[in-house]
Parts: structure tokens; sequence; C-alpha cells
């Protein structure tokens, strides 16, 4: 069970976070300005690939992989035109290859078999691929510019529980109280606002408060 952030919040009176919401998000964006998507890809099908080999791994050493990947393997049937002991060590790297390869080839057909090589725009179609959960078909919607809902990763789950913005442990639910918060035109770049500002400020074991805009009128967990 990932560890939990929500007695922190105890800490600072602040406002109810429908009050918050606006001004955190124009704060953060204004803090980091450069927040975006850390994966490499230059087309649908290498967006759909990196967020799927990203899970349990950091997003350099996708890129890392992808690098080469992305010459030898250009389209759904290269995946498939393999042995799959071939690809598995493609993607060794990024851990779990296996299942990752596994995952990759019954994606590919998927592609080819129902959607003509290509990488569906279509949530649910997204979610039928083989290997795809809710994370990675909300990263490549968002990508895509039609986010469907707000990627829940663990420094979105951190931030949000810090924030007071839900009291929710599990992703989904967590999501659930985040896309009726945020409004649904920064449903992309919420994700990265959090996800930078927890890489840079608002570390899991030693948030830098004093460095933090959001910590003296905004954040119920502040040390300040
Ligand atoms: S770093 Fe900022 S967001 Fe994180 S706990 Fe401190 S004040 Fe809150």
């Amino acid at each position: 069970m990932a560890r939990s952030y929500l007695a922190e919040t105890r800490r600072k009176k602040v406002a109810p976070k429908k009050d918050r919401i606006g001004v955190v998000i124009s704060r953060l964006a204004a803090q980091h300005a450069d927040a975006k998507i850390a994966l490499s890809f230059e087309s649908p099908l290498e967006l759909l690939v990196s967020v799927m080999l990203s899970a349990q791994t950091t997003d350099v050493n996708v890129n890392r992989v992808t690098e080469k990947l992305f010459v030898k393997y250009r389209k759904p049937e290269d995946y498939l035109a393999v042995p799959v002991a071939e690809l598995e060590r493609d993607i060794f790297q990024t851990g779990f290859y296996r299942q990752k390869a596994k995952s990759l080839r019954g994606t590919m057909q998927r592609l080819l078999a129902e959607h003509d090589g290509e990488v569906p725009e279509d949530f649910d179609a997204l979610l039928k691929l083989p290997g795809v959960a809710r994370k990675t078909a909300n990263v490549v919607s968002a990508e895509r510019g039609e986010a469907q809902g707000i990627v829940v990763d663990t420094h979105v789950r951190r931030l949000s529980q810090r924030l007071g913005f839900t009291r929710q442990e599990d992703p989904v639910k967590i999501e659930r109280d985040l896309v009726r918060l945020v409004s649904r035109d920064d449903w992309a770049r919420f994700p990265h606002l959090l996800i930078w500002h927890g890489r840079r400020i608002c570390d899991a074991r030693k948030p830098r408060c004093e460095e933090c805009p959001l910590a003296a009128d905004l954040c119920p967990s502040s040390r300040i």
C-alpha cells in the first residue's frame, strides 16, 4: 500500500479547495512554465509505446531505450516481425520486459486487426488494447489534445493529498475528485504541473516548503 499524505493536511488552515484550485494552477504554471511530458516521441504510435514502457521505470530510462527502438520499430508490423525474444532484448532495460513485450505485441496485433494500424483516438478503444490501463490511456489522450480524464501517478497522488484536493487513497477515486475540481481545459496540464512540482520542490520525504509558492496561503500541509 502506498504511503498516505492525508494526515499532513492538518498543519495549516486554508480556504476551501474550490476557492484555491485556480490560484494553485496559475502559481504552479508560473513556477514550472516548462512542465510537460518528459517522454520523447514523434507519432501517436511512439507515444503509446513510450507510455507502455514507462511503467515501473523512469522517463529518462525509457527515452534511452526508445532512441534506438524507434529506429528499428517504425510501424505495428515491425513489433510482430521479430521473434519475441528479440523484442524482449530490445526493451530489457525498461524492466518487466517479458510482460511489456507481451503487451506490446498484443497491442500491435489489435491495432492492425481493428484500427488499420493506427492508434485509436477513442478512449474506450485505447482501454481495450492489451496492457493499456487507465493511466496510459489518459496520458495518450491528453498528449493528443483530447484529455478524457486526469493522469494520477505517484506525484499527482501525493500532491493532491497534501493540497487537500482529495481524501482518497485509490488513484481511480482520486481522479474522480480531481475531474470534479479542475476545469476541463486544464485536465492535460494539471498533472504535469503537479509532477514537476513534486520532482523539484514537494519531495515525498522532505518537501521544501520554504521554496514553495503555495506554502504561505494555499497548502494545508505547509510546514511554514
Ligand atoms: S512543498 Fe508546497 S505543496 Fe508541498 S507540502 Fe510544502 S507547501 Fe505544500
